[in-house]
């Protein structure tokens, strides 16, 4: 995406989740993580690396994450969290988006390797093969 495609997609989530004029966005490079959000600064803070690798369907993914944490005041991947991402998401659609943001992040040759992957679902440990 865009530098500024992703600044007009933050505002729109952020009008969907009623945080206007209360939270801001930053561009910016990081090291080990897709994004993070500030608490302090009420800042999300997406990494200027990831935005050309992804598309607006995985960037919303990845903003809604972020300002989640920040509407539920929980930095943890809690039931709680997982209910409000669900408002948006069916399960089958997170899992899709998650693997489809792990494809990416792999492919992307320009990356560190190790940048951190978005917390699975809570039941993703469970096996659902036949
Ligand atoms: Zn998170």
């Amino acid at each position: 995406m865009e530098r500024k495609e992703v600044i007009r997609l933050f505002r729109e989530v952020v009008r969907e989740l009623g945080l206007e004029k209360v939270v801001r966005i930053r561009i910016v490079p990081m090291k080990r993580k897709i994004a993070s959000f500030s608490f302090k600064t009420k800042t999300l803070r997406i990494n200027r690396n990831i935005v050309e690798i992804f598309d607006e369907k995985l960037m919303r993914f990845i903003i809604l994450h972020e300002l989640i944490h920040f509407k539920i005041n929980d930095v943890n991947h809690g039931k709680e969290f997982f209910e409000e991402l669900g408002r948006y998401y069916s399960e089958k659609t997170m899992k899709s988006l998650e693997i489809e943001i792990i494809k990416r992040l792999i492919s992307s040759s320009n990356l560190n390797s190790e940048i951190i992957h978005f917390p699975q679902s809570p039941d993703s440990s469970t096996s659902r093969e036949p």
